[in-house]
């Protein structure tokens, strides 16, 4: 079955393409390079072996669009494109709902002409806000601290309402913790343009010597520590959700709103301890103010993935750890060459 990856040249779309391809799927990527590179799909090839279908377009141009859904019977659709830099969201609004949500239109309004029924949506746990109902599951209420947040709560509520009303088809809204890791082969991996936003990659970077300190932002949390804590999940384990999620959505209709996560919590400085751990390499840090926005704790309460989709994230913290740094120190300098 052909599925279309909406975004599928980035860092979750990426490692997810090359789980459909494990799992027997044929994916069709289509990206417009706008925040990833094609070199990342070139290492997919590399990776699995086989020449994976590419069209350089830009999601929310459905006349373009139009295209794929011509040339290919798209059975299932994971859409993961769209901007992501929660800070820029705040200052240029209208840039991440116009483009967060002209994709999901397009796509939406062609799923309607090509009769597509399965459509997996890369949501995230900003949905929960500043909830501090830890663990958290998928029937607390909902809304978000600034543009890109919305931007997921919005597109789920979109599909929710066309699933009300196509009664064949079937979204499931996958609520993602806080992804990091890489590949085991280390071809590819998390590629932020400029000064990372995410910690991950920021201590990759500390590790390398490209940035001299980590600033942690916060140490008087109500956290054991006193840092903020977070559900990492290594992007593979994310990855192979995505594989459950369309197996699902095959068998079952309707709209599903599913957390993707660990339900284990780690601080900051657990990151860090784990970091220097797993690869030997120290990384010296100062204590900055909390960064305007941030939660002290959030993790999953995984059960529904695991019942309803047979899913558990398996990795460690130290995997994750281990494989981000080795995707870093092999590629210095991300996918430019
Ligand atoms: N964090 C930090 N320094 C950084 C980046 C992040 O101390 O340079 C902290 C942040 O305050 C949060 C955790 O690390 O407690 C995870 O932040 P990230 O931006 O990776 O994810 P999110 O805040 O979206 O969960």
């Amino acid at each position: 079955m052909k599925v279309l990856l909406a975004g599928g040249a980035g860092y979750i779309g990426s490692h997810t393409c090359i789980e459909l391809v494990n799992a027997g799927f044929e994916p069709v990527i289509v990206d417009d390079f706008a925040n990833s590179s094609p070199i990342a799909v070139k290492r997919i090839e590399e990776i699995t072996g086989r020449k994976i279908r590419l069209y350089t377009i830009d999601v929310c141009n459905e006349e373009e669009l139009e295209k794929v859904f011509k040339e290919n019977e798209i059975g299932s659709i994971v859409h993961f494109a769209g901007y992501k830099a929660v800070g820029e969201s705040v200052k240029l609004p209208l840039k991440y709902y116009r483009n967060n949500l002209d994709s999901t239109f397009a796509l939406l309004s062609l799923c309607e002409k090509y009769d597509v029924n399965s459509f997996i949506f890369s949501s995230s746990a900003t949905v929960y806000g500043m909830s501090e109902d830890v663990p958290y599951h998928e029937d607390l209420p909902t809304g978000c601290l600034n543009p890109y947040g919305w931007t997921k709560y919005m597109n789920e509520q979109i599909l929710r309402d066309y699933a009300k009303v196509h009664p064949s088809f079937s979204t499931v809204l996958l609520r993602y913790f806080n992804p990091i890791g890489a590949h085991e082969s280390g071809l590819i991996g998390d590629n932020p343009e400029g000064i990372p936003n995410n910690l991950m990659p920021y201590v990759c970077q500390v590790a390398s010597g490209k940035l001299e300190k980590l600033h942690i932002f916060g140490n008087d949390y109500p956290t054991p520590d006193g840092t903020g804590v977070r559900d990492y999940l290594h992007v593979v384990d994310l990855a192979k959700g995505h594989v459950k999620a369309i197996d699902y959505s095959i068998e079952n209709k309707g709209s599903i709103e599913i957390n993707l996560g660990t339900g284990i919590g780690y601080s900051v400085l657990d990151v860090v301890n784990s970091f220097e751990k797993a690869n030997g390499i120290k990384i010296p840090y100062v204590i900055d103010g909390r960064r305007p926005g941030d939660n002290a704790t959030s993790y999953a309460d995984p059960s529904r993935a695991n019942k309803l989709l047979g899913w558990k994230a398996e990795k460690t913290i130290v995997d994750m750890c281990k494989d981000a740094w080795n995707w870093q120190k092999n590629n210095p300098r991300g996918y430019k060459e």
